[in-house]
């Protein structure tokens, strides 16, 4: 039976125009290209994990204007249930981002519905209920974030948690959280660490398991009283490394519920998220679970 994962985050509208040269303030140039992609972490890591295979239920919400529509389809027809995905009054989450001749980018993220979530609805508990895993990250508001980790706990539902974007983590959220899964940079905002090894036993003093993701170095994960895993990365040529991340943490979800081992699932995130760096685009960029097993054999 395929894996139950939940995921309660952030769903936005990405709306992306290439320039060879940012404007200043006032300024108005020409650009290149646009284009205009479903995005925000949340809905990232539901379509992640519905690739790798699981069953996947996301709690959030969208505004009453067309990009909620076209968002909500976008879920929709990647498999994701909508059931717990709201639509309020207002704009739906959106982020603005500019990106130069040289790939560097620019982005404004203006929450919308995303920042008028509150937690989960009582009639949306049962969407957590008998779940393998929770998946957390911070584009909704703390509060919110809080009281969905609270749900978790509650349920007995393992919480995973991506801190970004990077900011202090509230002690009443971290005593609900089971896996934290900073990138390298969130790991070293927290702890003021750079060494992701020192960062990661930091780490360990406030949850029972860590997660560090290093971009092409692969990953590094510890629990409580163990010795360290790394996991290096696949050599591949990346042309879009846009929810690599994302897609990691969807997948390695997906492969602990299945009750693969820390490393195994590492190596199974590993594979996924390298398949997705060779393609641009965020959920379009994510590999179906065949073709990870292909790429693994
Ligand atoms: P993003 O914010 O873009 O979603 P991130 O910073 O959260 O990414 P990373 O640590 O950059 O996450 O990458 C997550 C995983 O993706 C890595 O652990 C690695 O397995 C894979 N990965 C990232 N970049 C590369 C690369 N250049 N080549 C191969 N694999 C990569």
């Amino acid at each position: 039976m395929a894996a139950r994962i939940a995921v309660f985050g952030s769903v936005n509208m990405d709306l992306v125009a290439y320039t060879d040269r940012v404007p200043a303030t006032g300024e108005t140039v020409t650009g290149t290209d646009f284009r205009q992609v479903p995005g925000g972490k949340g809905a990232n890591q539901a379509v992640a994990a519905a690739r790798a295979g699981a069953s996947v239920a996301f709690l959030g919400a969208v505004g009453d204007d067309s990009f909620g529509t076209s968002l909500r389809t976008n879920l929709v027809g990647c498999g994701v249930d909508v059931g717990g995905l709201r639509t309020v009054p207002g704009p739906s989450g959106v982020a603005h981002i500019v990106v130069d001749a040289g790939g560097g980018n620019s982005i404004i993220v203006v929450p919308g519905a995303n920042g008028r979530v509150t937690g989960v609805a009582e009639g949306d508990r049962a969407l957590l209920e008998g779940a393998s895993a929770l998946l957390l990250q911070l584009e909704l508001p703390m509060e919110a974030v809080t009281a969905a980790a609270r749900a978790g706990r509650e349920l007995g539902v393992p919480v995973h948690l991506t801190p970004a974007p990077a900011q202090d983590l509230p002690a009443e959220l971290l005593e609900s959280v089971d896996v934290l899964v900073p990138n390298e940079h969130e790991a070293a905002a927290l702890t003021g660490r750079t060494d992701p090894r020192e960062a990661l036993s930091a780490l360990l003093e406030d949850v029972p398991e860590v997660l560090i993701t290093l971009g092409g170095e692969g990953s590094l994960y510890g629990a409580r009283g163990t010795e360290p895993v790394h996991v290096p990365a696949h050599r591949v040529a990346a042309v879009d490394t846009t929810a690599a991340g994302d897609t990691f943490c969807g997948s390695f979800a997906v492969a602990r519920a299945e009750g693969r081992s820390p490393e195994e699932a590492m190596r199974f995130a590993a594979a996924a998220a390298a398949l997705s760096v060779q393609r641009h685009g965020a959920s379009t960029s994510m590999p179906d679970r065949a073709e990870v097993e292909e790429f693994l054999r």
